[in-house]
């Protein structure tokens, strides 16, 4: 495994060779993900593939199992590419007693009933609101590292705490030190140090970036690279929660489904119920404000110079941009503003002669609506 770095060329097509092996599924067993969505499991006779024992492979969805024809019982081929989840490839020979295998037709957590929606492949489970595989799943994705970020906040402590009923929803989690605080200080695994720590991690994540927050509460297929694109384009929650379809739709990167997915997210009242709460305990940090219309800087030949002490040159082009301005790299009589920084050079000098407007940071600033 060693010398990654001198490795010849070709080497990097068989980075990743798929490696397979021959093994008896003993069981299939059903998660229950964030969303709801039921995922069946192939428990493994323990198998070593490629060097690594496997004994949990996936098997998708209920469809799945089907085309596969799998049964409980049987040897089936199951491949191992990467860092990628095992999978079974197909069934190598039937077993002598196995049985069909009936996919549950009630939540494996809460008892819930589950329905397939039409014209989708997955199973859910309706529970969303009580469904403790449903809670701790969204909890934890709240607190991940592209979302709030919370250190000392892992699965096992979402387990911990949702069982005890301390944490049923994020805004919870803002209140659980201050609620908790002492009765964590006395428990088995914590003591003063990890509460201590635990409460900087989560005040640290009261101040929250807009797109960070539009990725944690887990509107259904919103990314971080969406959560990204919604935060430019709205600038703020509320615009966000108020925007139709038809606005989203507009949007590069959003699609018709996506669009109708947000909007039911901020239609539902359970969510919103949720949003509110959490509302309460953060300070969101909203990109600076893109109002295209009406922006005084929209359609504007502009030029950067010198340095800015809040933007670096592409994050000052960036926003121009946004708001419809063209940025361009030379001084000319088109040019209709020059925004000068410190240390502005020739640009400067041609702008004056010009009779070109400048704006100093400060008119940059004011222009953007950033204080
Ligand atoms: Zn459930």
């Amino acid at each position: 495994m060693g010398a990654r770095a001198n490795s010849p060329r070709w080497e990097i097509a068989y980075k990743f060779p798929a490696a397979r092996g021959i093994t008896k599924l003993n069981g299939i067993t059903v998660q229950v993900g964030r969303t709801g969505v039921l995922t069946p499991v192939a428990e493994l006779e323990p198998i070593n593939i490629g060097g690594v024992l496997v004994s949990r492979a996936t098997l998708h969805n209920a469809d799945e199992i089907a085309r596969l024809g799998v049964q409980v019982g049987d040897k089936v081929t199951v491949q191992r590419a990467g860092d990628v989840i095992p999978q079974i490839v197909n069934v190598a020979e039937k077993g002598e007693n196995s049985e069909p295998y009936v996919f549950p037709d009630v939540c494996p957590v809460c008892g819930g009933a589950v329905v397939r929606e039409s014209g989708m492949v997955a199973y859910r489970c309706v529970n969303s609101l009580s469904c403790p595989a449903q809670i701790r799943g969204e909890l934890e994705h709240f607190v991940s590292r592209h979302a709030f970020d919370i250190e000392g906040l892992g699965a096992r402590q979402i387990e911990l705490f949702v069982n005890l009923g301390w944490i049923k929803a994020p805004a919870d989690i803002f209140t659980l030190i201050e609620k908790h605080g002492e009765e964590l200080m006395n428990m088995d695994g914590f003591g003063a140090k990890s509460v201590s720590n635990l409460t900087d991690s989560i005040n640290r994540a009261r101040n929250i970036d807009l797109h960070r927050l539009i990725y944690a509460i887990g509107i259904p297929d919103v990314g971080e690279v969406t959560a990204k694109i919604l935060a430019r384009e709205f600038g703020a929650i509320e615009n966000l929660r108020n925007a139709g379809s038809w606005k989203l739709e507009k949007i590069d990167g959003i699609g018709e489904v996506m669009a109708d997915e947000i909007v039911s997210f901020f239609h539902d009242e359970h969510s919103m119920q949720a949003l509110d709460n959490l509302l309460k305990h953060i300070n969101i940090k909203n990109p600076v404000k893109v109002s295209v219309e009406n922006n005084i800087l929209k359609d504007k030949r502009v030029v950067l110079t010198g340095t800015l002490s809040k933007y670096t040159r592409d994050a000052a082009k960036e926003i121009l941009e946004n708001l419809g301005a063209r940025v361009s790299g030379s001084v000319s009589s088109k040019t209709d503003i020059v925004i000068a920084g410190v240390e502005a050079g020739s640009k400067l000098t041609d702008a004056q002669k010009l009779g070109i407007t400048i704006w100093s940071e400060e008119d940059f600033d004011n222009a953007i609506g950033e204080r």
